[in-house]
């Protein structure tokens, strides 16, 4: 279970209380907030609206987890995994992210792999049954994660037999792009959603200042620790961490981010990536996979590409940020911080 961030004042979490939100303009706007469970994790909304459009929103994650569970034999997703044709339509939605997923798996050269599913599965990451597959059975695995065999035009699918899908590195990022699509559709100026980390900031907070992101401290076992901040708006802020999802045989530690070369979790020397821009499924799609790469590949992937900022906290307790940041990330006090520039 993920908790959420909360530190001395920064609007982390939702508070429990509903107040008058006074614009600038004296148009008063009530501020809701809500706290829900959807996609394995707690989520938390705040923003200046109607009472239905905090409704909206949590419409729009949970029609969005029905169709991307893995394990719900009604799902989009359940469907495509066990279909008995090669070639299927997808709704629009799940065509939208299979797409942008894929986009960013080529330009990762798979780094990011949305067919790593069976490999997930042989760890476990899936059940309550986590275990260490033997090489053999990884070996078995790996030729049916390929990627490139993934074919996708418009809303048409063709997967090969044995192939499986999961969106799980990039299910949160999207439900927070459909939620900012209807929030500025909606004419909304401020909004935070925290879908269990993965946050999306929308205008300014209530007092008309940027809002202000913790980036979690990975050691800190409370899970409310933070190593710097992060001063944020219109963009999503997304975290990936080794300490997220892992367990523990014979004193090693096999955490659930996977490097689809070896079908391991991937040891870069990383254990968290925090990406910034304005797509979240693009922050959620790199933030794992630029944890796959480690911080030179991931470093030079942000100098070819561009077009995203992001913090990476190494092994041994150091964090790099890249140079867009500079004047609006505050590492804690303290925390040993390097930019990274072009
Ligand atoms: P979280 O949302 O749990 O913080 P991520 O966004 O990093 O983590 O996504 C991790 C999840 O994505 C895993 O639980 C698994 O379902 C899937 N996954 C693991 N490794 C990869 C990978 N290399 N490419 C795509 N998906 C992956
Ligand atoms: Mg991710």
């Amino acid at each position: 279970m993920k908790k959420n961030h909360m530190h001395r004042g920064i609007v982390l979490a939702g508070m429990i209380s509903l107040f008058l939100f006074v614009s600038g303009c004296g148009f008063m706007q009530a501020y809701q907030e809500i706290q829900f469970f959807a996609m394995d994790t707690l989520m938390q909304v705040e923003l200046s609206g109607k009472k239905s459009d905090i409704e909206q929103i949590r419409k729009i994650v949970e029609d969005l987890e029905d169709d991307v569970s893995v394990t719900d034999v009604q799902s989009e997703l359940y469907q495509i995994n066990h279909r008995t044709v090669s070639a299927i339509e997808l709704s629009k939605p799940i065509a939208r992210l299979l797409n942008e997923e894929l986009a960013i798996t080529e330009t990762t050269n798979g780094a990011l792999n949305p067919a790593l599913y069976p490999i997930s599965c042989a760890w476990g990451f899936t059940t309550d049954h986590k275990r260490v597959p033997s090489a053999e059975e990884l070996a078995a695995l790996l030729p049916k994660t390929d990627w490139r065999q993934i074919q996708l035009s418009n809303q048409n699918l063709t997967l090969p037999d044995g192939m499986e899908l999961d969106f799980g590195a990039t299910a949160k990022g999207f439900a927070s792009d459909l939620c900012a699509d209807y929030l500025r559709e909606q004419g909304i100026k401020h909004a935070l959603l925290n879908f269990g980390g993965n946050t999306y900031t929308i205008g300014t907070n209530k007092k008309g200042e940027y809002w202000k992101i913790g980036i979690r401290d990975p050691w800190d076992e409370t899970a409310q620790g933070m190593i710097g901040v992060l001063e944020s708006t219109n963009e999503a802020v997304i975290t990936s961490g080794s300490y997220e999802r892992y367990f523990e045989q014979d004193g090693v530690r096999y955490h659930h981010i996977m490097d689809g070369t070896t079908g391991l979790p991937a040891r870069t020397g990383l254990v968290s990536v925090t990406i910034v821009c304005e797509s979240g499924v693009k922050a959620d799609g790199l933030s794992t996979a630029l944890f796959v790469m480690g911080l030179d590949q991931a470093s030079n992937y942000w100098r070819q590409y561009k077009g995203f900022e992001a913090i990476f906290v190494t092994e041994d307790g150091k964090q790099y940020y890249t140079e867009g940041l500079e004047n609006r990330y505050h590492p804690t006090q303290g925390q040993k911080a390097e930019v990274i520039r072009l």
